[in-house]
């Protein structure tokens, strides 16, 4: 049986979903998180406990495991989940001698300041930034406003403030500041969380790219609008729809400009997952991170193989990790879209009504809610998730953008005030 091992910090729906690929496969998926002590998964059975943050003791657990007097059997290949292992997969594939990308080149696309470094350098369009640390007690920017201050390493757009003047900028530093120092934050032991990156906003429209690399040859899966006007001051996800309604010239130009962003910073084997705006100015490349779109979302690109049969993102990127080509595989030809329900405000959540009836919205596949009653809700820009997830199918884009739009509209949430016990 072939063997995959999946890097993880969440315990969450795509493991499960990589675990039921694997079982329709017949692969089995060997697991490596520093999160073993919570894991109630059966998926996770014998999963190999690591640090992500100390690379050396990490790649030297996984590689024992498999390689040595220990290791009974090998490996056949590796995946990232998130963008926190992303390094650790590449280094590990290369202590093993599998398929992955340089490890360099991973650091450089987790880190907001190098990349940022790297695309400047190599002349592709770019805001104009600048990094400030979290000591400095009064941090100013030479840049004009409005500007974005975002972390060098989280993800999902926590943290990620704009501002248009001497004071919005003085908060957003703070608050940015105040995110990095909390305990969920710190505990990642990361250098990049002493610093906040400062950069020139640029308007226009977004869109997200999920392709995967095979040595060095970048295959497109989808390119993603983002519908929803993304212009701060917090820059909630929202809406998700494919295929693009962008023209073939634009599309061409967001692929070869997401292709140049890679071949910079030297990724060259593995899922990724990319961000850009695009305005008369040209195509900004936001991010490249090596790995797949996260969680549920996942969910909102099909598969179709040559005969037809249905295939997930997780399938298709098990199969790739195994070496097998996936060029057979493509989306499936009918417009898909979701929905990242936001979070409106702080408060503790106590349930949802109207979820049927945004289910038998024409269109609607499904409304998954993964807000856990009782639980208090953290927005953006210090949360990092989502109320729950609506997703949609349809003959055109614009009719699963109007079906995830009313399945939203159909939601009720409660959530309560937080009640403050005076000490
Ligand atoms: P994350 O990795 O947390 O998603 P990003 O750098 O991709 O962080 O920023 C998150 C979102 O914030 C982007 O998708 C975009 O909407 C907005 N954003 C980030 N940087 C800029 C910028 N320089 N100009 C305009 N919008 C930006």
């Amino acid at each position: 049986m072939k063997r995959v091992l999946l890097l993880a910090t969440t315990t969450g729906y795509q493991i499960r979903s990589f675990g039921e690929a694997a079982d329709r496969l017949g692969v089995r998926l060997v697991f490596a998180s520093d999160r073993c002590d919570r894991l109630e998964d059966p998926w996770w059975d014998g999963a190999i406990p690591v640090r992500f943050h100390d690379l050396p003791s990490s790649v030297e657990a996984v590689v024992t495991s498999f390689r040595g007097p220990a290791a009974d059997e090998r490996l056949d290949g590796v995946i990232a989940v998130g963008d926190r292992p992303t390094v650790l997969a590449a280094h590990v594939a290369a202590a093993l001698g599998l398929h992955g990308n340089p490890p360099a080149a991973t650091e450089a696309s987790r880190n907001k300041l190098a990349a940022r470094r790297a695309f400047a350098s190599a002349g592709l369009l770019t805001p104009r930034f600048e990094v400030v640390s979290i000591s400095d007690a009064s941090p100013h920017t030479s840049l004009p406003y409005p500007v974005v201050v975002k972390p060098l390493a989280l993800s999902g757009s926590q943290g990620v403030i704009r501002a248009d003047d001497d004071e919005s900028f003085a908060n957003a530093v703070d608050r940015v500041s105040r995110l990095l120092r909390t305990t969920d934050v710190s505990i990642e032991y990361e250098s990049a969380h002493g610093y906040a990156l400062i950069e020139t906003f640029i308007p226009g429209k977004e869109y997200a790219i999920e392709g995967v690399l095979t040595h060095g040859v970048l295959q497109v899966f989808t390119i993603f609008d983002k519908p929803d006007p993304l212009d701060g001051p917090f820059f909630e996800e929202t809406i998700y729809v494919t295929p693009s309604r962008a023209s073939a010239d634009t599309q061409r130009a967001i692929v070869d400009a997401i292709a140049e962003a890679i071949r910079i910073l030297g990724l060259r084997h593995g899922p990724v997952h990319a961000e850009c705006r695009v305005n008369d100015q040209g195509i900004y490349v936001l991010e490249v991170a090596a790995r797949p779109i996260g969680g549920l979302c996942s969910k909102a690109i099909r598969f179709a193989g040559q005969d037809g049969t249905l295939a997930t993102l997780e399938e298709v990127l098990l199969r790739h990790a195994l070496g097998e080509s996936i060029e057979r595989y493509s989306r499936i030809n009918r417009a898909t879209g979701v929905m990242m329900i936001p979070i409106p405000r702080r408060g503790v959540y106590r349930g949802v009504s109207g979820v049927e009836k945004a289910r038998r919205i024409a269109g609607v596949d499904d409304v998954i809610i993964t807000a856990k009653p009782d639980s208090t809700l953290v927005p953006l820009p210090e949360g990092r998730s989502y109320l729950g997830f609506i997703f949609a199918t349809g003959d055109a884009p614009v009719l699963v953008e109007e079906a995830l739009r009313s399945a939203h509209d159909s939601l009720e949430f409660r959530i309560e005030r937080e009640l403050i016990v005076a000490q």
